[in-house]
């Protein structure tokens, strides 16, 4: 069964204007690298909202992991185009920010400092960037910074992982790079993952799963399961 399902999704931003997305539908499963692609305000972003909670469907059916999203999904990570990190943190302070959401009492987060510390290390290594935790972000390049988003998205340790076109400020060279650094990450940990791009090169390079979306209002026209020879294989 799938982990991720939107059945006959229309949404619309407001009474009365046009639909956003419409009878939209997909199933991503667990463990699945699923990548959707489409033109820009085709409805991409609309879906990422609806499967973690931040919109809710005005009819059609939405769940992660069996449950039916009513509020915030807080088993999901996010990372976003362009680097989100806050520039009165360090890399190490903006990574612990979802933990600080997720667990959201002082005592707790101060009990288990040396615990959450640790794995903000781990992750920041798991990128190439064991020395910059102390950094501040106007001290990493854009490279460094979307990295660093890309460990924040997975701190508190997301079932699932929505990449709203995380590559798309990056150079080609900084792109490629990050791709095998996502890749890895997603198939070390067995992460679900929903990636939005409009780059049908990066969508075949990255996922088991493809969709394509049409423009306004946003549905699946086409639906691949990708099964080429990778590179990293
Ligand atoms: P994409 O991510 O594929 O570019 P979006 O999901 O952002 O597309 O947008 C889908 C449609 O919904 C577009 O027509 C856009 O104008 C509209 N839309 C998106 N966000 C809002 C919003 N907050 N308020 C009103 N309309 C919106
Ligand atoms: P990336 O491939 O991560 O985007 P760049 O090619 O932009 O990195 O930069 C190469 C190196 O130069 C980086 O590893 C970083 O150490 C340094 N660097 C780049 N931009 C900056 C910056 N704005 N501030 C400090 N160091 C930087």
């Amino acid at each position: 069964s799938a982990f991720v399902s939107l059945h006959n999704v229309n949404h619309a931003y407001g009474a009365g204007t046009a639909l956003a997305v419409e009878n939209l539908s997909i199933e991503v499963g667990e463990g699945e690298f699923a990548a959707v692609v489409g033109p820009s305000g085709c409805g991409k972003s609309t879906l990422m909202k609806l499967a973690t909670g931040l919109q809710f469907p005005q009819s059609g059916s939405v769940t992660v992991a069996g449950d039916r999203v009513t509020k915030p999904v807080k088993i999901a990570g996010m990372a976003f185009q362009a680097p989100t990190l806050l520039p009165w943190r360090s890399t190490l302070e903006n990574l612990l920010l979802p933990l600080e959401i997720v667990e959201p009492h002082r005592s707790e987060m101060r009990r288990r400092k040396v615990e959450f510390a640790a794995r903000a290390k781990n992750l920041l290594a798991s990128v190439g960037l064991r020395d910059q935790g102390d950094k501040f972000p106007w001290e990493l390049s854009g490279g460094m910074q979307q990295r660093a988003s890309l460990c924040r998205a997975l701190i508190h340790e997301p079932k699932l992982l929505m990449l709203d076109e995380p590559f798309g400020a990056l150079d080609a060279f900084t792109r490629e790079e990050l791709w095998c650094v996502i890749r890895d990450l997603q198939a070390a940990r067995k992460i679900t993952v929903i990636l939005v791009t409009h780059d049908l090169r990066e969508a075949v390079f990255l996922a088991d799963r493809v969709f394509v979306m049409s423009s306004r209002p946003g549905r699946v026209i086409v639906e691949r399961k990708i099964e080429l020879p990778r590179p990293r294989d």
